[in-house]
């Protein structure tokens, strides 16, 4: 506005001169024609001055009307442009402030001279300078007239405001339109922010307490409910098996009756936190409403996943609860239903979790009950075979059977793979695969592989007292044996009691037990102290790398029998068990092929430089007496061990 008048006036001065020099001119000539005039000439003249005169008065008031009009309408709109209700910023093309209306400067609690001249970056905090940079080049480099942008500023109290700032382009007419400026208006939305994000935690807020137990900090139904929809739609996808355990507690109305209901609280946190325990991180726990707790289990791999579970719950609970200086003993109630066997969608998962809880409570609580009559049945299978198999290692039910293995070099037996059969009364010759797997559940695996190696030496002392010699028996020992060293001593024991060399053995052992630590450090070396030579079992099916077994005592590799039915397969060209055989060789070890049952398996294997093999090519596994037969007929007997 001030450069405006200072224009005004510098422009007003020599013009004003110019006119009073000509005027005076005229006036010159004028006095000079007057002069030559007649009286009545002068007269009319002199009217004409005088109408004139007035003419030029009410011109003079004409023009000083119109310009207090100017003033008055540049007065207002200072007014308007000071106290618009949002902040007023003119830019330069390099961010200058050149000007700053009041709203402005009060928004941002800076005086109107600290704005002028500064750069308006100076007071954008840093994490929206990148943004301004980013619309500023844009506006820049595109030509576009407007942009719009949310940013946040420095006050000058030091807290930030939230603006929401519309710029305009345009040529700045003070300088002839050769640069440009930038008007901003600045709406101050911090507030607004504000409320939004109270908001949003409120909602938030909300929807935690919708979705949990506020005493427990449990999930609660709704949210179970929703998650149990969500595992699902995913374990489908997958094909994965899901158990439900739907929990109630026993016994708790009554401490609840008795003690009131701040002791029922209580008593129910030390639940939640004790059932905290029993599951993993990525379990689903809640707490389903009064004292109904439920679980959720991901990834249950084997049918008995969910009862070993249900049985920590209960065990969890067995020990008495102490709240203040009072022992509470509770017991709890577990129904147990799995997906997608027993049903296929949540709420009727939960429902039959639910009716399973009932039964359970209704044989006396402190049980689990299954809704599934499949899972019922596999539990009952594990518990009959496992008390069945122990009276079979006592009965003295399980034998061994000898299957040989030949070298291929030379066509001579160096060995048989000694093959655990259990011989029932009632269900007659039982495999191993029918019961060993429920044996490797527990520690029975430990007192089946010992009555093994038992039986093995026992028949070895057997064939000696008959000064029968047979080629060296090569023995399974499972991967839970090899990961205590119980099975050294057992073994050595054993040796000496029948009195067999430690050569007359072999051990097979499973790659998962080449990854074990107590395995590899401990209990391998000691057996192969002992003087029993080990061969990995079904290698190129687990996870051992050639380099981890390089540091361990083993002599021989058993490729697995699936990688050899590959060679008779026309589709499969074997090349497994060739980079097998190479493999072994290469580290100086023997290779053995198991499950040899054609004649061009025998020749290729032959062909890739395998050592050994054993199939029913050559023999099937025998019982000892058949087996001593067979070696006879085939002229193998009476060799020495190798
Ligand atoms: P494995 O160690 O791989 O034993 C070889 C299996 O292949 C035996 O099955 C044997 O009968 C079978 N087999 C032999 N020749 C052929 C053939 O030409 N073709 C086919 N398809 N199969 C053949 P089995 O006796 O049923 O034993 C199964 C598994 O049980 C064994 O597999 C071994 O892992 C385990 N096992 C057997 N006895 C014992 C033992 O005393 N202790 C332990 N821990 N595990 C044992
Ligand atoms: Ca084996
Ligand atoms: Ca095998």
């Amino acid at each position: 506005m001030k450069g405006i008048e200072m224009d005004d006036r510098t422009h007003k001065l020599p013009q004003e001169n110019m006119l009073r020099r000509r005027a005076e001119a005229e006036l010159q000539v004028t006095s000079e024609k007057l002069a030559a005039m007649s009286e009545s000439d002068v007269l009319r003249l002199v009217h004409e001055l005088q109408v004139h005169q007035i003419e030029l008065r009410m011109q003079n008031e004409d023009l000083r009307e119109a310009q207090s009009a100017l003033e008055q309408s540049r007065d207002r709109y200072n007014n308007l442009f000071d106290f618009a209700p949002v902040g007023y910023l003119t830019l330069d093309d390099r961010q200058h402030i050149r000007e700053s209306n009041l709203t402005m400067s009060t928004q941002l609690g800076i005086e109107r001279v600290n704005l002028v001249g500064r750069r308006f970056s100076d007071f954008v905090v840093p994490e929206s300078q990148d943004l301004l940079h980013l619309e500023w080049r844009a506006a820049l480099e595109t030509g576009r007239r407007q942009m719009e942008l949310e940013l946040e500023l420095h006050r000058g109290d030091g807290s930030r405001m939230c603006a929401q700032i519309t710029c305009v382009k345009e040529p700045d007419f003070d300088s002839d339109y050769d640069t440009i400026t930038y008007r901003c208006a600045v709406t101050d939305i911090t507030f607004r922010r504000e409320v939004e994000a109270l908001r949003r935690e409120k909602e938030m807020e909300l929807e935690y307490l919708a979705h949990h137990d506020m005493l427990t900090g449990l999930a609660n139904r709704v949210m179970f409910q929703q998650r149990v929809t969500h595992v699902l739609t995913r374990a489908r996808r997958q094909k994965r098996d899901i158990a439900l355990l739907y929990l109630d507690l026993d016994g708790f109305k009554q401490i609840n009756d008795s003690f009131g209901h701040e002791m029922g609280d209580r008593l129910l946190v030390l639940v939640a936190q004790r059932l905290r325990t029993c599951v993993r991180e990525e379990d689903i726990l809640a707490r389903l409403g009064g004292d109904e707790f439920g679980i959720v289990l991901e990834e249950v791999s084997e049918p008995w996943g969910a009862p070993r579970v249900a049985d920590k719950v209960i065990e969890a609970l067995r020990v008495p609860f102490v709240i203040e200086d009072r022992e509470l003993v509770l017991g709890i109630s577990v129904g147990v239903c799995l997906f997608p066997a027993d049903s296929t969608d949540a709420s009727e998962l939960i429902r039959n979790a639910d009716i399973a809880m009932y039964q359970a409570k209704r044989r006396g609580g402190n049980a689990v009950h299954f809704y599934t009559p499949a899972l019922t049945e596999a539990v009952h299978l594990r518990v009959s075979t496992e008390s069945a198999l122990r009276r079979a290692i006592d009965g003295g039910e399980l034998e061994v059977h000898y299957q040989p293995m030949m070298e291929l070099a030379t066509g001579r037996i160096v060995g048989a793979e000694v093959l655990l059969r259990w011989r029932d009364s009632c269900r007659g010759l039982l495999l191993p695969d029918t019961f060993l797997p429920i044996a490797e559940l527990s520690d029975l695996i430990v007192q089946v592989g010992n009555q093994v190696i038992h039986l093995v030496c026992a028949q070895i002392a057997a064939w000696r007292a008959r000064s029968l010699v047979t080629p060296r028996l090569s023995v399974n020992i499972s991967a839970r044996q090899c990961m205590s060293d119980e099975i050294v001593t057992m073994l050595r024991q054993a040796l000496e009691h029948y009195a067999v060399p430690p050569l007359a053995l072999e051990l097979e052992i499973t790659e998962s037990c080449c990854l074990d630590k107590v395995a590899i450090g401990t209990v391998l070396p000691m057996l192969k102290t002992l003087g029993v030579s080990l061969t990995i079992d079904d290698f190129g099916t687990g996870y051992a790398s050639l380099t981890s077994l390089r540091n361990l005592p083993i002599t021989s590799i058993k490729i697995d029998r699936s990688f050899v039915a590959e060679i008779a397969h026309a589709s499969g060209d074997g090349a497994i068990a060739r980079a097998v055989v190479a493999l072994g060789r290469s580290q100086g070890l023997r290779v053995i092929a198991e499950g040899v049952e054609e004649t061009r398996q025998l020749d290729a294997l032959r062909k890739m430089g395998c050592d050994v093999c054993q199939g029913y090519l050559i023999a099937p596994p025998m019982p000892a007496e058949e087996y001593i037969q067979w070696l006879q007929d085939n002229a193998c007997m009476n060799q020495t061990p190798t």
